[in-house]
């Protein structure tokens, strides 16, 4: 569905997910993508310049909620506005007066017919019995394709092939199904000039006083969509959008545009020809699916697990040249608690594999969050320069973290362990140099 506007908007929302910094080059070029992926699925300009000026103002000003990377927070910003485009709920099809009555509108192949068998069988499983009144005097098969449609629903047809006064049939329409609870209006599609059309559904629109005046737009149009959506709903008050032929190659960029004209929600899509290719639209599950936000998902995941990588990698460097402090301990402890045991960190360094230190690996859990409450009373300088910490500073930490000396102590040593080991093994490896060789 919508597949080039999707496949763009979800490589430069990739692109997004990637970056590891996040300023105002990298969102001017991520707002420049975006600009290009929608003018490219016929987004009209304006709203394409609307669009991205809210995203760059927001992603250059807010600040990224608690908890929340630049990164996410720009991804964020673009599903966020992409929504309030097409407003956030779904809309209901919400039957309330009695007869609740439908009058449809849209250009001829616009999938109009079509949609109007969609929404019976849609009504019908929701244990509604529609009834329908063809007015389309211009179109010769019009009656025969709706008649065709309904007997094989089971759905009460009114019409005259040889009435051609639109107006006429839909008096008689209402009058013949007054008692029916929904009454669907299929209107022209078609006139010698738009013209008549649009002044025709303005008088309909007066006769039959539709609760809802429901306009189909073919998915495939482009920028057509916008004018013909303007036009339509100046003629008469166009109540909901139904946009047809999602399933193809449709850009849909058009359809949107339609929206964001005339502020109308989108109530359903098509996504084929059979009656039950046939949606309720729900803005934000569409616009996850049209930036791809699965995907993205396991892309910052994944673009995490870089930055910690990273992290380990400068834990590392600092444990192999010796300058490894408890400051460094806790970090690795805080990428142990994330990522699993010690074994699984040093698998990410290439070279270190198969020799960690067995203090290390044989750190269980609980062990490390008990040295981590310890080290939580030590104080900076202490973290950093480890040698400072004699007699009365083990007594204060300990009472501080309320364990008792030797537990400070057993830290201690486990930490000299730890750095002695490192220190060896970074020579042993490495020939005593740095991790960047290796990378
Ligand atoms: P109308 O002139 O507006 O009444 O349009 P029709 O209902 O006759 O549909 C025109 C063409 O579009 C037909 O070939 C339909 O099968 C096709 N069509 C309608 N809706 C969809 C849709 O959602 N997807 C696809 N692929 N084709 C559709």
């Amino acid at each position: 569905m919508l597949g080039n506007l999707g496949k763009s908007l979800t490589n430069t929302m990739k692109k997004l997910a990637g970056m590891t910094i996040i300023d105002e080059k990298t969102i001017k070029e991520v707002v420049k993508d975006i600009q290009r992926a929608l003018i490219q699925s016929d987004v009209n300009i304006n709203l394409v310049l609307k669009l991205s000026k809210r995203i760059e103002d927001r992603s250059l000003n807010e600040k990224p909620p608690k908890g929340i990377t630049p990164r996410e927070h720009v991804i964020t910003i673009v599903y966020d506005e992409m929504v309030n485009l097409l407003g956030k709920e779904p809309h209901e099809l919400e039957i309330t007066d009695k007869p609740y009555k439908i009058m449809f509108l849209g250009l001829q192949g616009s999938g109009k017919t079509t949609t109007i068998g969609k929404v019976c069988r849609f009504l019908q499983k929701k244990g509604f019995s529609p009834a329908v009144v063809c007015t389309d005097t211009w179109r010769p098969a019009a009656y025969e394709q709706l008649k065709q449609l309904t007997e094989e629903m089971q759905i009460q047809l009114y019409g005259d092939p040889d009435n051609k006064d639109a107006v006429d049939l839909a008096k008689k329409g209402l009058k013949t199904f007054k008692s029916k609870k929904i009454i669907i209006f299929d209107t022209a599609g078609r006139h010698k000039e738009e013209k008549d059309l649009l002044n025709e559904m303005e008088t309909l629109s007066e006769v039959i006083n539709p609760n809802e005046s429901m306009l189909v737009i073919d998915g495939t149009i482009g920028q057509q969509a916008s004018e013909q959506a303007k036009a339509f709903s100046n003629a008469t008050n166009v109540g909901s959008i139904i946009i047809t032929k999602l399933d193809g190659s449709a850009k849909g960029g058009g359809a949107l545009s339609a929206v964001a004209e005339i502020g109308a929600p989108i109530k359903f899509i098509g996504t084929g020809e059979r009656l039950d290719d046939f949606e309720i639209f729900d803005p934000e599950r569409f616009i996850s699916r049209l930036l791809g936000m699965g995907d993205i998902k396991s892309l910052i995941e994944k673009a995490e697990e870089v930055v910690d990588e990273d992290l380990a990698n400068e834990t590392m460097n600092a444990m192999l040249s010796g300058k490894f402090t408890l400051k460094d301990m806790k970090n690795q402890f805080d990428m142990m608690n994330k990522m699993g045991p010690m074994k699984q960190l040093m698998n990410m360094i290439p070279g270190l594999g198969g020799n960690i230190p067995k203090e290390a690996s044989q750190m269980t859990e609980d062990k490390i969050n008990g040295y981590k409450i310890i080290m939580s009373s030590m104080s900076k300088y202490e973290m950093e320069n480890p040698k400072a910490i004699k007699q009365s500073r083990v007594i204060r930490i300990a009472k501080g973290a309320g364990v008792r000396n030797e537990d400070v102590k057993e830290l201690l040593k486990y930490y000299n362990n730890t750095k002695r080991a490192m220190k060896g093994m970074g020579k042993r490896n490495m020939g005593g140099g740095s991790m960047n060789r290796l990378m």
